[in-house]
């Protein structure tokens, strides 16, 4: 399934993100992909809410990770922007993934494509203008469920 909108604002992003959020099981991955400062960070802020997190979402850029919980899993965020030994972070990173517990979101992933499942959920992110940014959704139909109700 792929389904493709334009936003206007970081909040339509966010709309858009909270609309899978809501509908995250635990267990999916999903791998966020745009240029710096195009809202990927924006993006995992309204999959959190969606998900019903309280927890406050930041660019885990000097972390390398954080984790928001949900009521029932918990959205482990990874950024590997400008790591300079992403192995160690990666092993970390290998051990989530299929958890039906956790749900794993990377930015920065093309270091570790290796490591993410083939039925991971692509968010792509292009800046049209400073507020304009094109966001396009694509996944196998293993995790169809994420596209419902659009
Ligand atoms: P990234 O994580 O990709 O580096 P961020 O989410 O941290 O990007 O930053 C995106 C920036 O772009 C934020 O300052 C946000 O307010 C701004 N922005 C402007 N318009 C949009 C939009 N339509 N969708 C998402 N972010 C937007
Ligand atoms: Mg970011």
């Amino acid at each position: 399934m792929q389904l493709k909108f334009v936003t206007k604002n970081p909040e339509e992003t966010e709309l858009i993100s909270a609309h899978i959020g809501a509908r995250l099981k635990g267990g999916e991955v999903i791998e966020l992909i745009s240029d710096l400062g195009g809202g990927k960070t924006t993006f995992m802020r309204g999959l959190s809410r969606g998900a019903k997190s309280e927890d406050v979402v930041t660019s885990p850029t000097f972390t390398v990770s954080k984790v928001y919980i949900t009521p029932t899993f918990e959205i482990h965020h990874f950024d590997f922007y400008r790591l300079p030994d992403p192995g160690l972070i990666a092993h970390e990173l290998e051990d989530l993934v299929g958890d039906p517990a956790i749900v794993v979101a990377v930015e920065w992933a093309q270091d570790v494509q290796h490591i993410l499942p083939d039925n991971k959920l692509s968010v792509r992110i292009s800046a049209i203008s400073d507020t304009e940014r094109e966001v396009l959704i694509e996944g196998s139909a293993v995790i169809d469920y994420l596209f419902e109700g659009f």
